[in-house]
């Protein structure tokens, strides 16, 4: 077998092994654990917003808490307050007027305040339920793709003969292939999935553009391999 045969059958032995690696690759049961994980991430990263958000909402919490302590505690004083006019009796009633509405101003803010920390606890449960539910949606996603994983692995080994058989014929005509047809053949390879062309109708098979006669004849002449001039596919 000529070298240019060679390189010829060599790249349809790397097409086989490519096809039978691609076809493990992208087997039905393969695709369905691509897509659990790609589910299980995303419920994890769901999770994790969730967690970020309570731990937000938390934090606003314990400020508005500490911000209610101190409003009840300016109502009390102010209440004290309005007490001892009450009974002074220099006190004028505007005075007493301005006291009451500086109460009901406080007792605004404080019910304000209560209504955002009622919003923001009901928030947090609902959130902390969200959570609960994602887990429980998550396991039942981690069993599903542990169990596509398993079916994966098993077609992994079935077909794991016929693809070490592919790549052993790889191996063995590279073997058989002079080291700088072969250098050649990787360079291209890197460019093109199929290095090498045929010549039909005077045409380079890989780039579809036609032949100079004297790259015709030099072939034609023999053991010498002959690249196309256009796109340098090895000729065979
Ligand atoms: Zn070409």
């Amino acid at each position: 077998m000529t070298q240019t045969e060679m390189i010829w059958k060599y790249q349809e032995a790397e097409a086989e092994l490519d096809k039978l690696k691609k076809e493990l690759e992208t087997t039905p049961e393969r695709q369905r654990m691509r897509k659990l994980r790609k589910v299980l991430t995303e419920q994890t990263e769901r999770i994790e917003g969730y967690k970020a958000g309570i731990k937000e909402k938390e934090a606003e919490l314990e400020a508005s808490t500490r911000k209610l302590e101190a409003l009840l505690k300016d109502y009390d004083l102010e209440q004290d307050d309005l007490n001892i006019m009450m009974e002074d009796e220099e006190c004028t009633a505007e005075e007493l007027t301005e006291s009451r509405r500086a109460m009901e101003e406080l007792l605004e803010k404080v019910n304000g305040l209560k209504k955002s920390l009622t919003e923001c606890q009901g928030w947090i449960n609902k959130t902390t339920e969200a959570i609960k539910e994602t887990y429980s949606k998550g396991s039942k996603t981690k069993r599903d793709y542990e169990a596509a994983k398993a079916v994966v692995e098993t077609e992994k080994l079935e077909r794991k003969p016929v693809i070490d058989k592919a790549q052993k014929e790889v191996e063995r005509i590279e073997l058989q292939l002079a080291p700088d047809i072969l250098k050649r053949y990787k360079a291209i390879k890197k460019k093109y999935p199929n290095p090498v062309a045929t010549i039909t109708d005077n045409r380079c098979s890989g780039c579809g553009m036609s032949v100079s006669m004297s790259v015709v004849k030099k072939f034609q002449a023999g053991n010498q391999i002959i690249e196309c001039e256009n796109c340098g596919r090895i000729i065979c």
